[in-house]
């Protein structure tokens, strides 16, 4: 067989590593539909087609839906009752066969000719409810389409039953909640930038990832093989065996290191010359919690709580809130835990019946607004979070405080859930410490406001960059402005710091920029107190601080504060690191 040619593709490096293999083709935009004319004897025929296409796919459909409720929950099973409900819709049924005997034609054509009329009925309603039911309309539509056809029916990215590299336009928090997560070798995306959903996830799994290909799932076939590189934010499609021999060997060189990396792991995070700083993990799903001890970090500095809410129709009840909060106190103790509240809004989106469709998301109902607006599902929240904190490990933080008025408002909100369970005399820590997330430029600059109400700070660089820079942090068009190192992140990092500092709190940071070693020694040197990152990355992290002097990293971060550009600052950084760590600080930046 004539083999196949190959090319390299740039994109954006999400998430370190290296990964070779076969692709999975996930959600893939539509195929066309073609017109024929029937004779009047082929009518039956058609119409008997369309009803078994029905059929089969509801039986897929049904199959489907065990196997979420078995891998996952119930609930999130009942994501499939919608769909199942347009294959039972008697009225579109009863339009598709009239179209068919009426206008003589195939049932693909007439089936996707009505379904584009009650779609676009949908999409039209002022109702977000019935909005979203245009999306169940046309993805039923899809599984019909592809049995008519003649094609396998799309799988679900839960059925991937062989190890493969996900190719997708993007993924959803909701698509990567029910991903077999064993059988995911890499992730390969058309948008997203550094810091997006996928990338994030990805980066916490430690799975390779690169994302922001712009046309990936256009440009590959189904059969193609893929080298994806993380670290260098490069796809290969259709290496040749030479290539694949080079990556492969790159391969073994990162896992050697990743050894010597794992030797680390049970060594403090100290400099040489004594400072120590704490090394916490970022969870994003609770698979990842044994991780947390593996790779050998201090507690969780972040726990996303998202991942219960998305891709169901209702919200998780305090039972099952407290069951899962009170669950990874109990894995991570006796180190600690900081449970972040719902952040919802911005690019992870819920599908709740109520919830409103935005035009700026990033700036719009999200996170502690949100949360502040709905009491009766954030005080659910606290409740939960305050009856795990009997553990005694147990910390709060609110995410996207733009100030001291929303601070106070979710303290106060949060003391009035304590009174209540006092009342009823269950437990809790008293003593419960509250953090704000600095991730609003207006939360940074009033960050010595903000400190008089805190118990601790939490950096949200992700969003902290995308808001001064204003630079969409999941938009690859413009992800050459996305720079930690941009001066005015650099400064807001090192006010938001001092702040703290100067009330004596502890500032810590859970952006993904303290996990990359060039900017975690500025980090250092900016006199950071917690690096809370992806598990996976902490043994690098740990060998680049037992590395350096913390005396070093002042001297680097004074220098800093004094040049202009984000080049300027990396440059400086990278030749000061290689200055002091002499020919091997590649090592130390690389994977
Ligand atoms: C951040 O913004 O840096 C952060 C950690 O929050 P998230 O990525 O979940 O928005
Ligand atoms: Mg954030």
């Amino acid at each position: 067989m004539k083999r196949k040619t190959s090319r390299k593709i740039k994109g954006i490096g999400a998430s370190g590593g290296i990964a070779i293999g076969p692709i999975y083709l996930a959600g893939r935009e539509e195929f066309s539909v073609f017109k024929r004319r029937l004779s009047q004897e082929e009518i039956p025929h058609e119409i008997l087609r369309f009803e078994e296409a029905l059929i089969s796919t509801r039986k897929s459909l049904v199959s489907l839906q065990e196997e979420v409720s078995k891998k996952l929950s119930y609930e999130h099973a009942r994501i499939f009752d919608a769909h199942l409900l347009v294959l039972e819709d008697r009225a579109l049924i009863e339009d598709v066969i009239t179209k068919i005997k009426k206008e003589k034609v195939n049932a693909e054509y007439a089936f996707s000719e009505v379904i584009k009329k009650y779609a676009a009925a949908l999409a039209s309603l002022r109702d977000d409810y019935l909005k979203e039911r245009a999306i169940d309309i046309n993805d039923v539509a899809k599984r019909v389409l592809s049995r008519l056809v003649g094609k396998e029916e799309e799988q679900s990215l839960l059925s991937l039953k062989e190890k493969a590299i996900i190719v997708a336009h993007d993924l959803s928090p909701a698509d990567t909640a029910v991903l077999p997560k064993q059988n995911v070798l890499g992730f390969v995306t058309d948008i997203g930038g550094r810091t997006s959903h996928t990338a994030i996830i990805a980066s916490s799994l430690g799975i390779p990832a690169v994302v922001g290909l712009r046309n990936i799932t256009e440009i590959i076939d189904e059969e193609d093989i893929l080298i994806i590189d993380g670290s260098e934010g490069t796809v290969i499609v259709n290496p040749s065996p030479r290539v694949i021999e080079e990556y492969k060997l790159k391969r073994t060189q990162q896992a050697r290191l990743k050894k010597i990396f794992s030797l680390l792991r049970r060594e403090p995070a100290k400099t040489l010359d004594d400072k120590r700083v704490t090394i916490a993990a970022n969870v994003e799903f609770p698979e990842e919690i044994p991780l947390v001890s593996e790779w050998g970090c201090e507690g969780i500095g972040l726990y996303r709580t998202e991942y219960m809410f998305l891709g169901r129709k209702d919200f998780p009840q305090e039972e099952e809130q407290f069951q899962a909060y009170f669950d990874v106190a109990r894995e991570v103790k006796p180190d600690t835990v900081i449970i972040r509240t719902l952040d919802i809004g911005g690019d992870k989106f819920l599908s709740q019946p109520d919830m409103p469709k935005e035009i700026h998301p990033f700036l719009g109902w999200r996170a502690i607004r949100f949360c502040l607006a709905r009491p009766d599902i954030f005080k659910t929240q606290l409740r939960a979070i305050l009856r795990a904190s009997v553990l005694k490990n147990v910390k709060i933080m609110f995410p996207m405080i733009s100030g001291v008025e929303e601070l106070k408002q979710a303290k106060a909100m949060l003391e009035e859930t304590k009174s209540e369970l006092r009342k009823k005399k269950i437990g809790f820590d008293e003593n419960i410490q509250v953090g704000a997330m600095i991730e609003v430029p207006s939360a940074a600059l009033t960050s010595d406001f903000l400190a008089r109400e805190a118990d601790f700070f939490s950096i949200g660089t992700n969003d902290l960059i995308q808001y001064s820079l204003a630079v969409d942090r999941s938009n690859e068009k413009v992800a050459y402005l996305y720079e930690p190192g941009h001066p005015a992140v650099i400064s807001l990092i090192k006010s938001v710091i001092d702040s703290g500092h100067r009330h004596g709190i502890k500032v810590g940071m859970c952006g993904e920029m303290a996990s990359e070693p060039l900017y975690a020694f500025i980090l250092l040197g900016l006199e950071l107190d917690e690096f809370s990152i992806p598990p996976a990355w902490a043994p690098k992290l740990k060998r680049l601080i037992r590395a350096v002097k913390f005396s070093d990293a002042i001297t680097l971060a004074e220098k800093i504060m004094r040049v202009s550009t984000a080049k300027e600052v990396e440059k400086l950084t990278r030749n000061f690191l290689k200055e002091i760590l002499g020919n091997k600080y590649k090592s130390y930046l690389s994977e």
